[in-house]
């Protein structure tokens, strides 16, 4: 698909939410390994909250979709994840109030502006074994293929956020819970990266069925 409308957005973000909850499991085992086992937890939390917001369309642009997902993550999940996803959401809409559609150009200002608030109010840089390494890469996949339709570039950003998980295993936390873990996180990825992942993998996953 070239884009996606308002209303297929909404049913799109139903399936990532689907999707979260659905990952509830592997997300604790993965906070388990470095964190205190509760990823999963809170992640399945917010998106059902986020279920129940979406269930009452209508919403009038891109940027008002994303922002009532990132409220309904930020009210109902705390911990740290809390505020960074649903500032990923939120600040990545904020500039998307006009947009009709979700557009490869949209997905791009979204990851990238979301990264920018995330990094903002979490101050956590690239390397410091967070959410931040699967976004970044996925932002710059998708600013890389923001002329392409939607359909060829979200699998892309997924695939460049899955190698950003990846690339989590080889490094020493320098933020969050596994800050304090030093040497023995290494061989673990990161529990919110792979969240990122996820959300990513689930909107590929519609936008090419
Ligand atoms: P908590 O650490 O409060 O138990 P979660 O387990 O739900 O919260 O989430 C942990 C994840 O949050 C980490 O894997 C990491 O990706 C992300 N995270 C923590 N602190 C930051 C930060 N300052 N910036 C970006 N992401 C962060
Ligand atoms: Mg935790
Ligand atoms: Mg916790």
């Amino acid at each position: 698909r070239e884009q996606l409308d308002l209303e297929s957005a909404r049913v799109m973000f139903l399936r990532v939410s689907d999707a979260m909850v659905a990952s509830k499991d592997l997300l604790t085992e993965l906070d388990r390994a470095i964190g205190d086992s509760d990823h999963g937890i809170g992640m399945a939390r917010g998106f059902e909250a986020v279920r129940r917001e979406l269930e009452r369309p209508p919403f009038g642009s891109v940027g008002a979709l994303l922002h009532c997902i990132g409220t309904a993550l930020l009210r109902s999940m705390g911990g740290a994840s809390g505020a960074v996803f649903g500032t990923l959401f939120r600040g990545g809409g904020a500039r998307l109030h006009d947009e009709r559609a979700l557009t490869s150009a949209a997905l791009a200002r979204f990851l990238e502006d979301g990264l920018e608030a995330v990094q903002a109010r979490g101050g956590a840089r690239t390397g410091d074994k967070t959410m931040v390494d699967a976004l970044e890469p996925a932002a710059r996949a998708a600013r890389a293929r923001a002329g392409e339709p939607l359909a060829r570039a979200l699998p892309a950003v997924a695939e460049a956020a899955r190698l950003g998980v990846e690339r989590t295993r080889d490094l020493v936390a320098r933020m969050g819970k596994a800050r304090t873990l030093g040497e023995r996180a290494l061989g673990h990825v990161d529990p919110g990266a792979a969240s990122v992942h996820l959300i990513l993998r689930a909107m590929a996953e519609f936008v090419s069925a």
